[in-house]
């Protein structure tokens, strides 16, 4: 690559960021990554009917959660500031202009009413997809219909107007996307789009290739619903000049079920966020939930991510960041859309809370408990993560059992009536809290094998046995293993809660 790499991710600020879009963002950060190039931050805030507020700061704050932080761009700075396109407002009239001057472009005076009138005439003619365009441009109130002096006048006395772009009839436009290879598209399906208005703000055709231009952007990785711009856009850089980057559209993620792109109406059908920050509707006050407040690591839905349109080539499921940037390449992009897999989801996140270490699970765990009024050590916290960390997908997940830091309150109806034979149960308890009191070693190994000689030597099974001691320690069946959580709470509190449970089951 000859150029240096400069990528962009530009979101319009209309609310929160889709999981789409963060997939967007990694992509583009990975390939900046991998050849030592710049990933961009540009806010395309042109359509102020459309702006939402704090979505910008939401964008912000969603990248540096998921870690996939810009180098340049809004909030970063850079040599190439504002990267607001609101900001930059004054910087595409002469881009405007020059495409007037040169007949790429020219200036039309249809009022919406107008318009409306139009579209709904043919309409009515069953010529539903009416459009701005080559032929029907000459029929139309323009620079290109009006006499010269009247545009003048018309300017001159401030009446509104736009420019639009004189789409050429009958010509082919090709391009490479490195994802699709050559598209071609005919000059005569695109319309005359507006690309700025006489308020002074260009539209988002304009904005977007003047600063991609201007920004010296290499490569525009963006989704799948900008394909039909990209003829346009490959259009205007000709028109202007200037040579395109090279384009990949990515292929859209799908609904887990049935086809369609995925969408926040999918997540809440089906329980899972799409969004990776927690969101408030300003308006209605709703409330759409995030991967961060659902207690996911950023890292795992980072990975889960990746493979959502990339494939390695071979089997790797689990990649770090190096592993990323060295692995990715647009060319194992798919062509075409991946049904987003909500289980696997949880897969990756439980393959991540796996990987790491007990401290620093504990650190997360801490505030959670201290939220559940639950204080502990830091050391506790280790060994409770260390022991529940096989069988937990969230943080939230390793406080599962309340008996890891206080006696039950209350044993399970369903296991006692079980398992609990009274009298006969209450003594083999009585017998085996008298074998845990001799113990002078209290790891789980040694617990596990007196269990087995105490058993023997009553001619019991472990099924007939094990459950009571369980049932003792934490009120129920299911869970880790007794010797485990006896070694964790200790001996004298698993002799305490032995005593507890056969005075209250044998009553
Ligand atoms: N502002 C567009 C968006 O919101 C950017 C499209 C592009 O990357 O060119 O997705």
């Amino acid at each position: 690559m000859d150029k240096r790499v400069r990528v962009r991710f530009a979101p319009s600020p209309t609310g929160p960021l889709h999981i789409g879009g963060v997939r967007t963002a990694l992509y583009n950060y990975l390939f900046a990554k991998k050849h030592g190039g710049d990933f961009l931050l540009r806010i395309e805030d042109t359509d102020q009917g459309r702006f939402v507020h704090g979505a910008e700061e939401y964008i912000i704050e969603s990248l540096k959660w998921c870690g996939i932080e810009p180098n340049e761009g809004v909030g970063y700075g850079g040599a190439h500031a504002p990267y607001r396109q609101s900001e930059r407002k004054a910087m595409y009239k002469p881009y405007a202009e020059q495409l007037i001057s040169s007949g790429w472009a020219y200036y039309a005076f249809d009022t919406p009413e107008e318009l409306d009138t139009i579209r709904k005439q043919a309409e009515l003619a069953k010529m539903p997809n009416w459009q701005y365009n080559s032929i029907s441009r000459m029929t139309m109130k323009n620079s290109l219909t009006l006499p010269e002096d009247e545009v003048k006048t018309r300017i001159a006395k401030g009446e509104p107007y736009v420019v639009r772009f004189k789409m050429p009839r009958n010509e082919e436009v090709r391009f490479h996307d490195s994802i699709r290879g050559w598209v071609i598209f005919s000059t005569n399906e695109l319309d005359d789009k507006v690309l700025y208005k006489s308020d002074g703000m260009p539209t988002y055709h304009l904005a977007n290739i003047v600063d991609d231009h201007t920004m010296e952007i290499s490569h525009v990785i963006r989704g799948e619903e900008w394909l039909p711009s990209a003829p346009l856009h490959i259009m205007m850089y000709r028109a202007l000049g200037w040579e395109a980057p090279e384009f990949a559209h990515l292929p859209l993620i799908l609904k887990p079920d049935g086809n369609g792109k995925l969408s926040k109406r999918d997540g809440d059908r089906l329980g899972f966020p799409v969004f990776p920050l927690e969101w408030k509707d300003a308006s209605t006050g709703e409330i759409s939930n995030g991967y961060r407040e659902k207690g996911y690591f950023p890292k795992a839905v980072i990975n889960m991510l990746l493979l959502l349109g990339w494939a390695p080539g071979n089997n790797q499921e689990i990649f770090t960041e190096k592993e990323m940037i060295n692995a990715f390449t647009i060319e194992r992009i798919g062509k075409s859309g991946s049904k987003f897999d909500p289980d696997k989801t949880r897969w990756f996140n439980q393959q991540y809370l796996r990987l790491t270490p007990p401290e620093e699970l504990a650190e997360l765990l801490l505030p959670l408990l201290k939220a559940k009024g639950i204080t502990v050590t830091a050391d506790y916290a280790a060994k409770v993560c260390n022991l529940m960390s096989e069988r937990a997908v969230f943080v939230a997940d390793l406080m599962e059992g309340d008996y890891l830091f206080h006696a039950p309150a209350n044993y399970d109806a369903d296991a006692v009536a079980k398992k609990w034979k009274k009298g006969e149960s209450g003594m083999l308890m009585n017998e085996w809290k008298e074998v845990l009191t001799s113990l002078d070693d209290f790891s789980s190994t040694t617990i596990e094998n007196r269990f087995k000689e105490f058993i023997a030597s009553k001619e019991l099974g472990m099924g007939a046995v094990m459950p009571l001691f369980r049932i003792a320690l934490t009120g129920m069946l299911s869970g880790p293993s007794s010797s485990q959580v006896a070694e964790l709470i200790g001996k004298e509190e698993s002799v305490r809660r032995i005593k507890i449970a056969i005075d209250t089951l044998e009553k």
